[in-house]
């Protein structure tokens, strides 16, 4: 393939990747842009391979500022029955994953895509290193390779490591919901951070030490757990969304050691949007990332009340449906719970029957809702619930007090009033969902139990709360039989 037209198809890729951003901020074109990404990754990955020469890419882009003996060789056979090796085996587990993963362990899934971007990054470069000699190292150029690869190789790592912490905590297998704090722990966590900086300026001065990359994938891997541990449940969002920003940098810095231009551009894209998509994080959580990310180190956890012997009221699907009979305007709130449930589609059905009634009918979305960023969106969209009906928290908030009844479903943190009074609460200044400002407030879940943030929640004890416990898929079933009879 010539360069002048694989220059040209990497152009057209990051055109797409431009364009599969844009469409994918709204839900209403999410899926398309979706595949048009996918589409510019085809291409840019097709580039790629067919070039196989990607130095004249390079020393247009770039000038040609390596030398020709550091260049990638092009592929040979047996490298071609890796990447053949490679591309099914992706396509087989990626086809397989997108089939079976439930709705509920996307969070989890997206937090391993995460990581395994990280673990990519880190393994290309490890190779891109240990290809060259000692020799060719020493070079000035090996110099440039030696804090690029470095640079690239810390990030990776870091992302890798983070990223499983951050899917253990999402899947419950260690430290569900709670900061993992000890001693001295922003010391210890700014040394480590400190000594992978000082092996990469170290290598950048002696290239041809080649081995310095262990040390620091192993400090740079011990960094990224290290740096998620201490996260609060409640602010794993802003956690996921810089991991994945983080392995966007890192694919970005991989694209720099083998001057890939797709690879840079696409890499700046995922880390510009992940950077931009945490800020939206903090910003719904009214936190700021500094806060977020060194706040729980040291701090105490709050404890649930396990000793209250407070009195809710107890609700059945009958009485809950009497009250939505009689509403002129509901808002259903949607929160994990709905997803663990698989509720979305019968709660569509139960606002279709509420709306062919004559009740006005809105969903009101929290930001963090859920296991990861527009998982409610997602949700609904699935149950093909209208976009006009999904309120955002600053949209839906001053209607709550003119609503006859709120719903809410699965929701636990989202709504939790400890985030407007409590100051002691881990939850406290992040904006909730002011449910209950609504003349009702009907609370479907299980049991008392808290959400991801482990804390209590003194709604569920509010005089005008009315609680529906049970899973909630059978629940809303219930209310739906019931509205049908009424
Ligand atoms: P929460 O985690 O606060 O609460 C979910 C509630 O759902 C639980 O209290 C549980 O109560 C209930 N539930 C579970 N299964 C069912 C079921 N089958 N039927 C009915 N109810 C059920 O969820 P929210 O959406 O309110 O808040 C999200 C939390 O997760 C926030 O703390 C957020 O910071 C955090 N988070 C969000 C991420 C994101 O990107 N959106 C990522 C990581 C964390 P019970 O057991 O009694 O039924």
């Amino acid at each position: 393939m010539s360069e002048q037209i694989a220059i040209y198809a990497y152009v057209l890729a990051a055109v797409l990747f431009v364009f599969a951003l844009k469409a994918m901020a709204s839900p209403k074109t999410a899926r398309r842009g979706n595949l048009i990404g996918a589409v510019g990754m085809l291409i840019a990955i097709g580039v790629t391979l067919l070039a196989q020469r990607p130095e004249m890419i390079r020393d247009i882009v770039h000038g040609n500022w390596i030398p020709t003996g550091l260049t990638v060789p092009a592929i040979t056979s047996t490298g071609w029955v890796f990447v053949i090796i490679g591309i099914v085996a992706g396509s087989l587990i990626g086809a397989f994953l997108a089939l079976t993963v439930k709705m509920t362990g996307m969070p989890q899934m997206v937090a391993m895509f995460n990581g395994f971007g990280g673990l990519a990054s880190g393994l290309v470069v490890f190779a891109v290193v240990f290809r060259r000699s000692a020799a060719d190292m020493a070079t000035e150029a090996g110099q440039t390779l030696a804090v690029t690869v470095g640079v690239s190789t810390l990030i990776g790592w870091v992302t890798f490591t983070g990223s499983v912490i951050a899917f253990a905590k999402l899947q419950g297998v260690v430290f569900s919901g709670k900061p993992v704090t000890f001693p001295l722990q922003k010391i210890a966590n700014f040394l480590v951070l400190l000594a992978c900086v000082g092996a990469i300026v170290v290598w950048g001065f002696a290239p041809e030490m080649r081995w310095i990359i262990i040390p620091l994938a192993l400090l740079a891997s011990a960094f990224g757990v290290m740096f998620v541990i201490p996260i609060g449940g409640a602010d794993m969002p802003v956690v996921i969304s810089l991991l994945n920003s983080y392995s966007g940098l890192a694919a970005c810095a991989t694209g720099f050691v083998l001057n890939n231009p797709g690879l840079i551009i696409a890499g700046s894209l995922v880390g510009a949007s992940g950077i931009v998509l945490t800020r939206l994080m903090c910003h719904a959580m009214n936190r700021s990332l500094a806060n977020v990310l060194f706040a729980a180190v040291g701090s105490k956890v709050a404890d649930i009340d396990t000793e209250r012997q407070k009195s809710v009221k107890r609700y059945t699907g009958q009485d809950g449906a009497m009250i939505l009979a009689n509403a002129d305007s509901v808002i259903f709130v949607p929160g994990y719970g709905l997803a663990v449930a698989q509720a979305q589609h019968i709660l569509k059905e139960l606002a279709d029957l509420l709306e062919s009634r004559g009740t006005t009918v809105k969903y009101g979305i929290h930001p963090v809702a859920g296991r990861m960023p527009g998982h409610m969106n997602v949700l609904l969209a699935e149950a093909d619930v209208p976009y006009e009906q999904l309120c955002d928290l600053e949209t839906i908030n001053p209607e709550f007090e003119n609503t006859d009844a709120v719903v809410t479903i699965g929701a636990n943190d989202v709504i939790n009033p400890a985030a407007r009074s409590d100051r002691d609460s881990p939850i406290y200044g992040m904006p909730i969902l002011d449910v209950d400002k609504a003349r009702t407030v009907m609370i479907i879940k299980r049991s008392l139990s808290p959400g991801f943030a482990g804390i209590d929640n003194d709604l569920f004890y509010n005089a005008k709360t009315l609680m529906l416990f049970g899973d909630g898929k059978a629940m809303l079933t219930d209310l739906v039989a019931a509205m049908k009879e009424a």
